[in-house]
């Protein structure tokens, strides 16, 4: 048994002109189990986005590897790719910037198919076509309109139908739901799981907060300033953040428990991300951080498995440096 996905100190750097280098993703490594949703967070500008794009290709590689079935996908030949790329599919934050405001409905969803010669009969496409639409609650009635004619939640079902044309297993959910209004954005992540139920699908779900994959991520892994500073299950990500930056983005996200609520340790960001042209040295996170210490700008944490199965970057849980536990910090 292998991941489906397997990412390997995976980079992606940018040229900005007069010699300046912006790394958007700078050494990020983790699998994702098939089946799974795994969650990607962090703040805007944190490298989420421009790493779920170059899983995908859609971005070349700076260097590391995405392996995928354990083939690397930024390696595959011309000759194979179509093949590859059917099974990895995108969906996105905003879904009417996605979809051809001059193509109806139909010629969107038939898109993929056309690309990768699926359903050349004409009347066997038009049934995948309907049968696609109500999977994502929507109807065939709705095949000859065109997408301004739809609601945000709408169009992202359209979205996921044509996501879902190829019949594929693997589906990158770029912030799919950030655009919506609160009371649809639940039905659209209803859809997500049950659909991925039905077809045993595996999601890479990014999203900005951390209160939207709570309920829907197996596990979690948080990105800041190019790099994954926790990875982690949901369930122990929420009770007990070990970073001190997941800890922050924690202390923004209201839960409803008083009993959590309390044992939680409150951080509270100071300052602004900086910019990835010139990240801070040793942790990137150091400038924002309350436990920042002399040893954070000299050296970068190693990813140290804290607990089993939980992953963490931070000199605070390195007994190499510190003998007390964040908690016990904070009360100092
Ligand atoms: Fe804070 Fe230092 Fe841990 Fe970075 S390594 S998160 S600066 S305590
Ligand atoms: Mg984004």
């Amino acid at each position: 048994y292998r991941p489906i996905l397997e990412v390997k100190n995976l980079k992606k750097h940018f040229g900005v002109g007069r010699g300046q280098t912006l790394k958007a993703v700078d050494g990020i490594s983790f699998d994702v189990h098939r089946g799974e949703t795994f969650g990607l967070v962090g703040e805007s500008g944190c490298g989420k986005s421009t790493a779920g794009r170059t899983l995908l290709t859609l971005y070349e590689k700076t260097d590391g590897e995405v392996l995928y079935d354990g083939k690397d996908v930024h390696e595959i030949s011309d000759k194979n790719r179509l093949h590859y790329f059917r099974k990895m599919q995108m969906i996105f934050q905003d879904p009417y910037a996605s979809l051809n405001p001059r193509s109806t409905v139909k010629e969107i969803i038939a898109e993929p198919m056309e690309v990768h010669g699926l359903y050349k009969n004409k009347k066997e496409r038009q049934d995948r076509i309907y049968e696609l639409l109500e999977e994502v609650g929507l109807n065939r009635d709705h095949a000859t309109r065109y997408p301004h004619e739809f609601s945000g939640g709408q169009r992202q079902r359209i979205g996921i139908a044509r996501a879902l044309a190829l019949e594929p297993e693997f589906i990158i959910c770029d912030e799919p739901i950030s655009a919506l209004d609160v009371s649809v954005q639940a039905q659209i992540i209803n859809l997500l799981e049950r659909l991925q139920e039905e077809k045993g699908l595996t999601f890479l779900f990014i999203a900005h907060d951390l209160s939207m994959v709570r309920h829907i991520s197996d596990r979690i892994a948080v990105m800041y300033l190019g790099h994954i500073v926790e990875l982690t299950d949901s369930e122990r990500l929420y009770e007990k953040p070990l970073h001190p930056y997941t800890q922050a983005l924690l202390s923004a996200v209201p839960i409803p428990d008083p009993k959590v609520e309390e044992q939680r340790s409150r951080v509270i960001l100071k300052g602004e991300l900086p910019s990835p042209i010139d990240p801070p040295s040793g942790c990137v996170f150091r400038t924002r951080c309350p436990f920042a210490r002399d040893i954070c700008a000299e050296q970068t944490p190693k990813w140290l498995e804290a607990e089993e199965g939980r992953y963490v970057a931070c000199h605070l849980y390195d007994p190499q440096f510190f003998d007390m536990t964040p908690e016990e910090l904070n009360q100092t």
